[in-house]
């Protein structure tokens, strides 16, 4: 059955400013998609929370965002596999001492794991990828909702997959982890349906040229892919005022 809440972005025009003043929170801003909606991010004036895995990938990131005379971006580097209930609280802890509310928290962090069928799946890093691309998304969201709750507009947005829309041999505990992805959207935007300031949304990038594309394809030409850059202003857009009226959506970038 076709699922009624896909929508594509459409044509987008960004303001300069369209993030002014903003607090935004990426997960895996250290590589990839996360790296190139970051920096597009801090072009469009946002005061980022920039979360990895390796505190050395990050310091690269904020000096390239110090660079670009954007708002000083904080580091906030947390192994997700290895992270449990009280780090993610600290965390929020820290945001609300820092900011006193959160705008913007992108999930975007992942792990591809293995393509193989289920039946040899390795069941170690079936929990691995479930800690990473699901336990922590929820345990994150659960932290900070109240540090969200104190924005006037707050958006959260998911990162979904194709094979998390429609079930595909061998993607294994990827393509469940990013079905329960969408599931956790969907539930989430249905508790705030009322909730004026805090919407709920996923987007799905598509084909995109990152390491994990490479790993996913080790045969294809990159070069053949859209590189993440070209994907960033469909994420800056969610974040931005022209996205406000949107609940429980699963996009696909313009
Ligand atoms: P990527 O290049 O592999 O980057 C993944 C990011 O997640 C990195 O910043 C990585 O940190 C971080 N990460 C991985 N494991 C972590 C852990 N245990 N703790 C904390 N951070 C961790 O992947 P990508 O292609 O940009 O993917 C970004 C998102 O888009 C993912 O949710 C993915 O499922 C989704 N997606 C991608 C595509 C595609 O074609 N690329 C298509 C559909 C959906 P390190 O830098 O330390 O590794």
């Amino acid at each position: 059955m076709e699922k009624q809440n896909l929508k594509t972005i459409p044509d987008i025009d960004l303001a300069p400013d369209c993030l002014a003043g903003k607090v935004i929170l990426v997960t895996g801003a250290s590589a990839g998609i996360g790296r190139a909606v970051a920096l597009e991010m801090a072009r469009h004036g946002a005061q980022l929370i920039l979360h990895g895995r390796k505190v050395d990938k990050l310091e690269v990131l904020y000096d390239e965002i110090e660079a670009l005379g954007a708002p000083r971006p904080s580091i906030c580097p947390l192994d997700m596999e290895a992270a449990v209930t009280e780090d993610y609280d600290a965390l929020a802890d820290s945001i609300l001492q820092e900011f006193g509310r959160l705008d913007g928290l992108l999930h975007n962090a992942g792990i591809l794991g293995d393509k193989s069928p289920i039946e040899h799946y390795d069941p170690v890093l079936w929990q691995r990828v479930m800690l990473v691309n699901v336990n922590a998304p929820f345990l994150l969201t659960r932290a900070l909702l109240p540090v969200l709750k104190k924005s006037e507009d707050a958006r959260i947005l998911f990162t979904s997959s194709g094979v998390g829309r429609t079930g595909r041999a061998y993607w294994g505990a990827y393509a469940v982890s990013k079905f329960a992805t969408e599931g956790l959207m969907e539930t989430l935007a249905d508790e705030h349906e009322n909730t004026a300031n805090l919407t709920v949304n996923a987007i799905n990038p598509g084909a995109t040229r990152t390491a994990m594309r490479a790993k996913a394809y080790p045969g294809e030409d990159p070069q053949t892919v859209k590189t993440p850059e070209s994907l960033a202003p469909s994420y800056v857009w969610l974040f931005s005022e022209a996205a406000r009226d949107f609940q429980g959506i699963s996009f696909d970038p313009a």
